[in-house]
Order: structure tokens, then sequence, then C-alpha cells
């Protein structure tokens, strides 16, 4: 309920009442039951209300009973979902893939409309008879092809675009969540940026790609249209190109606000988790960002962390919106991105330098070590920051770092 209040005003209502009923199989007439319905119609009426939203997806025949027992407009979440894209769409790709959601909408329902005036249930439902409603399925028929076609176009031109940037040596990072995470809040502090933020839903719709100075390295980050729950297979499909970044980017940030109910944030994790794997996009590295902690206490982040360790790996916690743990981040984002230098080292054995060995084991890829009477040597593969550091502490006890394969020692 609280979801479909957030939603109902990012759509841009004032909510002037509301009315529950959880049905375990809903009434075929109105959805909810008869008696419910009599006093949706009468909460309607005192409030003055220009529409109802139903929270749940509704069949044409109960949008039109529903609207006639009410006396106004009747939506339900899909439609209410597909307003507020349209409202906040601004690309001539998203405002063609809002027109496209509609029509295939439309195009479900004009088969129930189909079907209804067949069967004679609901003669002229309308105002149209069955030919018309044939001659106005073959009209949206034919529109869908047409969108898509215009759709496949945009698409093509994409994907030359996302391929120069790759071979022009950028690795791709794309920004993944429930929608109002924080998303665009991290896009903007990661790249100084703006595009706009705010508490409503859906901020973000048309893809938003800028550079990001990681180290030196070259990357894109990607801010994408938040994910939702049960969002309907048709907007999914309808989404998919936004999607795509997503599943072509070498490196995915999965932000979560951690502000909220354990309970709240396992479902929308849940959620997250579902769709990247609905859209492919399994088997690229994710780094979970644990966003908003500047509104919880030290405890409850340890608290949530021990939670969520059983289900996610690669954690760190931030403050998007305070650009607390910035550098931490790009640390752990720089990690799968960079290629591996090899280098090694050879020092003298002692509590130090088995020690350093034994953390160079923990954090790079160790292709040899060999011990003689006095020294130990170690070849290894470690990304270029990560190479450094060791290069510094190899320096300190008295040894230097090379570049390339070690020279195999006598043992
Ligand atoms: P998106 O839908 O995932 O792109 O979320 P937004 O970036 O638009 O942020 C949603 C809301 O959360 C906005 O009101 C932000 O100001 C707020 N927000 C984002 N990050 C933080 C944070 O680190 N701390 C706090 N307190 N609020 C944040
Ligand atoms: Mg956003």
């Amino acid at each position: 309920m609280e979801e479909l209040r957030s939603l109902t005003r990012a759509a841009g209502y004032e909510i002037v009442g509301s009315l529950e009923q959880v049905r375990r199989h809903p009434h075929p007439r109105y959805s909810i039951g008869s008696g419910k319905a009599t006093e949706l119609a009468e909460i309607a009426s005192a409030s003055s209300a220009e529409k109802v939203v139903f929270g749940n997806e509704l069949k044409a025949v109960q949008v039109y009973n529903l609207a006639k027992i009410t006396g106004v407009e009747v939506i339900d979440r899909f439609q209410l979902i597909l307003e507020i894209f349209a409202r906040r769409a601004s690309r001539r790709e998203a405002k063609l893939q809002i027109e496209l959601a509609r029509l295939q909408y439309e195009l479900a329902h004009a088969r129930e409309k189909v079907r209804l005036a067949r069967i004679g249930e609901q003669p002229g439902f309308l105002g149209l008879g069955k030919y018309e409603v044939d001659v106005y399925h073959e009209a949206v028929r034919r529109q869908v092809h047409s969108i898509q076609g215009k759709l496949k176009r945009i698409k093509k031109t994409r994907e030359l675009h996302r391929q120069r940037r790759r071979e022009s040596g950028f690795s791709l990072v794309s920004l993944a969540g429930y929608t109002n995470s924080g998303k665009s809040t991290l896009f903007n502090t990661l790249t100084q940026e703006k595009v706009p933020a705010d508490p409503d839903l859906f901020t973000t719709l048309s893809t938003t790609t800028r550079a990001v100075d990681l180290f030196r390295e070259n990357v894109l980050l990607t801010d994408t249209v938040g994910f939702v729950d049960k969002l309907p297979l048709t907007l999914i499909e309808a989404f998919r190109s936004t999607l795509e970044e997503t599943i072509f980017s070498d490196l995915i940030l999965l932000v979560v606000d951690v502000s909220e109910p354990l309970d709240e944030i396992d479902r929308k994790l849940l959620c997250c988790l579902e769709t990247i794997q609905e859209i492919g996009a399994t088997g690229i590295p994710v780094i979970t960002v644990l966003n908003k902690i500047d509104l919880i206490s030290t405890e409850h982040l340890d608290q949530t962390v021990q939670h969520l360790k059983a289900h996610m790996s690669n954690m760190i916690p931030v403050s998007a919106l305070y650009k607390t743990n910035m550098n931490l981040l790009k640390e752990e984002m720089v990690r799968p991105l960079t290629r591996r230098i090899q280098s090694s080292f050879t020092l003298p054995i002692s509590t130090e330098s088995l020690s350093l060995v034994s953390w160079v084991f923990d954090h790079a890829a160790v292709h040899k070590v060999a011990y003689d009477k006095e020294e130990l040597s170690i070849s290894f593969g470690a990304p270029p920051d990560l190479t450094d550091k060791i290069s510094d502490r190899v320096k300190s006890l008295g040894g230097t770092l090379v570049y390339g394969e070690a020279q195999s020692l006598d043992s």
C-alpha cells in the first residue's frame, strides 16, 4: 500500500482516500467484493475523487464495472506505472517504448473486448460492435509493428555506439537497484554531473551515461531505470533496451537502501536479483552498494551486513548523498575492471616477509612461490593499484618488486 501511494504521488496525484481488501480469489465482477465496491463508490463520491487506482491488475470487464459503480475513471497498477513513465519520458526512444507498452496493453484488453462482444455479454461494449472491434484490433496491431521497427533501428545505432566505446578501451559499469535506492544520487556523486534526482519514483527513465575518473581507468557509468516488484512482463520487454546497458556491462553496482526494515531490504533485493536473472545479466561481477548509511546507526548497519552476508558478497557501505566511502567504493570497482599486472619479488625470510606473502595470497593471483635457506620468491598477477601497494611494502622490507615473471630459485 505504501508503495502504491508513493507511485500514485509520483504520477502527480493527490491521495484523498484509500480502501483495502485482500482476496485470495479476485471477484470476477469488481475484483473486490461487491460490498466493498459499494463502499469504494461512497468514499469516491464523499471525497470528490476524480480517479480510482487499484494496486492489482484489472480485467477490462472489471474496469468497466468499477467505472460504472464509482462514476469515475478506474486504472490499475500497470496503467499507473505507464503514466509515470510517460510523465518522465524525454528521449524519443523512451517515448516510443511507452507507446508500445500502452498499445500492447490495449491489444491484450482488446482481445477481451472481442470475446465479450462475441458472447454478447457486453453488447456494444464501449460503443463498439464485433466488426469495429476487429478493425480496431488490426489498427493497433499495425501501430505496434511500426513502432517495433523504429525501435529496432534505434537499438542498432546504440549497439554501434557501445561497440565503439568498448573498442576505445572503456569499461562499462552500470547501476542497478530498486527504484528510490539512490542510484541517480550515486551516479551524480561518482560523475560529478547533474541529472535530476528527487524523492519521486522513476526519476531516471532514459539511460544516462557519463565518464568516471577511476584511477586513470577509462570507465563509463550508466544510470538505469529502477526495478519494481511485479513489473508486468510486457513492460519489462518494453524497457529491455534500457536494461540492455546492464546486460552488456563489465560490472554492476547493485544499490540497496539499507535505511529500510530488513524484510523490505530482502523483498527489494530479491526483486533486483530476479530481474538481473530475467534479463540475462548473470555472470557479471556485482558490487552490492549499501546506501544511505547516514540514516542508520553503526549497530544497525552491522546487523544488516550480517544478515545479507548469507546471499551477497562484496558489500560496500556508503552514503551517496554525503559522499561517504566513495574512495572505498572506487577501489572496489577498479579491481574487477583492470587488467592484472604480472610481477614478482624476492625477500629475506622473516616474520614480516612471510606475512606479506600470505597477504598476497589472499589478494592476488599467485603463480609461483619458492623458498631457499634465506630467501623467498613469489610471482603473482594483481591490478595496478594493488601492485603499487605491494611494491611499497616490499621496498620497506628492503627488496624490490620486478615486473614480469620471477626467475625460479633453486630449491
Ligand atoms: P533512484 O530512484 O535509485 O535513482 O534514487 P535517487 O537517487 O533519486 O534517490 C532517491 C531519494 O533518496 C532521494 O530523495 C535522495 O536524496 C535520497 N538519497 C539517495 N542517497 C541517499 C543517501 O545516501 N542518504 C540519504 N539520507 N538519502 C539519500
Ligand atoms: Mg534514478
